[in-house]
């Protein structure tokens, strides 16, 4: 189990000093290097050192976020994930899947508060074939021409290739016809297949399946993120070895923009036990930060740490604060839900002497806090998917799609009022 690193050395060795002086100095650290440095440095040195890496590449002080909006298209998922408390399976009362018309709604309120993008996922869907996101995208794209579509996890991409059957390339460049900007890194948890096995996460995607399809991206000139949700069942080991494959993999590509790690949050998860501490976190990221030597930026996960230890990240090696948050579903479903509108995050990043930007999904910076050019509505509270009580929860424009389930096929025959089931 990971999380039991301690600090009972206020002094270091002489080999963790040597660790420490080549990590200082910017040079690779190796596994069994970075293993000593997350179990026995001190946190102030390791928070040393991963702020100065972030000092070395990004020197002059600005932290960059990004307005956008996290919108799930649908909780529908045959994964099954053990730490997911986001999840229904297929035939749930609570299952739902956005409309086109309430994706578009969605949009129009990120743009109100001067967003330029979505960051869409959602869960398996067995009855959601490669047209419909196709369809969605094109719809998307002629709607709001500069719109960005930060889409569908490299798990989402081979769940897709299963049902279409074609090759996961073909998806993404299918995909990317449609519309596709970038691929979010979703899915990873840690990349190692016993961890997965344990996680109940193998089957959606292996470790191998989920960098290969980064790759594929990467290959067909996507940029893409890459994450880490630690804290559940992974030796300190596999935590690292997970570090260093998605280096190993920028080292080939160089496409991935950015690293995100969040800690597994387990309330109402079949899987259960504890989340990791807000110091396991910092560590966690700090090791990233001196491990990951090939990857420009690091962003702060305030939404599963909260505001506080989020605006902590940055002296821990982030200089990014992630995405303005408009609506979450998939934390806030397992215990946490922060929210921090544009002006909350610009006063957590001013008040640790940075200076704030808006930036893109490519991390290039768009410019000052948008609230202090126009007045723009804040949201101090979080949006989610589906309102409780809205029953619409299966669009009518799904009978124009084919569907996998019987109970779905059945269901788009009696909407079409045609009898006639697609295959
Ligand atoms: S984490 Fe994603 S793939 Fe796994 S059960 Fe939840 S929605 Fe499905």
């Amino acid at each position: 189990m990971a999380g039991r690193m301690v600090e009972s050395k206020v002094g270091m060795d002489d080999g963790l000093e040597r660790i420490v002086a080549k990590a200082e100095a910017g040079q690779r650290v190796d596994a069994a290097e970075a293993l000593r440095l997350y179990r026995e440095a001190p946190t102030a040195v390791l928070g040393r050192l991963a702020d100065a890496t972030r000092a070395r590449k990004h020197p002059e002080r600005v932290v960059t976020y990004i307005i956008d909006r996290n919108v799930n298209y649908t909780n529908v998922c045959v994964a099954r994930c053990n730490f997911c408390a986001f999840y229904r399976p297929v035939g749930h009362g609570d299952g739902y899947v956005l409309s086109f018309d309430e994706i578009f709604r969605k949009i129009d309120e990120t743009v109100a508060v001067g967003g330029h993008q979505l960051l869409l996922q959602g869960g398996h869907n067995p009855d959601l074939p490669l047209a419909w996101y196709e369809d969605l995208f094109r719809a998307v794209k002629a709607r709001y021409p500069d719109f960005r579509l930060h889409a569908l996890s490299p798990s989402e991409v081979l769940h897709i290739s299963r049902l279409s059957k074609l090759s996961t390339p073909e998806v993404i460049t299918r995909l990317i016809a449609a519309g596709l900007d970038s691929i979010p890194g979703g899915g990873a948890e840690i990349l190692v297949d016993r961890v997965r096995k344990l996680l109940n996460c193998y089957s959606k995607s292996t470790a191998d399946e989920w960098l290969r399809i980064m790759g594929e991206a990467h290959d067909a000139g996507l940029r893409t993120t890459a994450t880490m949700m630690y804290g559940s069942v992974e030796t300190d080991e596999e935590r690292v070895e997970h570090l260093l494959r998605l280096r190993e993999l920028q080292d080939r590509t160089g496409g991935f923009t950015a690293f995100i790690a969040w800690s597994y949050q387990p309330e109402h998860t079949e899987l259960g036990l504890h989340e990791a501490t807000g110091v396991d976190y910092l560590r966690t990221l700090a090791l990233a930060r001196i491990v990951l030597d090939n990857f420009e930026n690091l962003q702060a996960s305030w939404v599963t740490q909260g505001g506080k230890v989020g605006q902590l990240s940055l002296a821990f090696g982030a200089n990014d604060m992630g995405s303005v948050m408009i609506e979450e579903n998939v934390v806030r479903a397992a215990g946490a839900s922060y929210c921090m509108d544009e002006v909350e995050i610009v006063r957590n990043i001013e008040n640790a002497g940075f200076t704030a930007r808006r930036r893109n999904m490519h991390y290039e910076v768009l410019g000052d806090p948008i609230f202090r050019e126009r007045a723009v509505p804040r949201r101090l509270a979080l949006d989610v998917a589906k309102a409780e009580d809205d029953d619409d929860r299966i669009p009518d424009e799904l009978s124009a799609y084919d569907a996998r389930t019987p109970a779905a096929r059945l269901h788009r025959a009696q909407q079409r009022g045609d009898g006639t089931i697609t295959h």
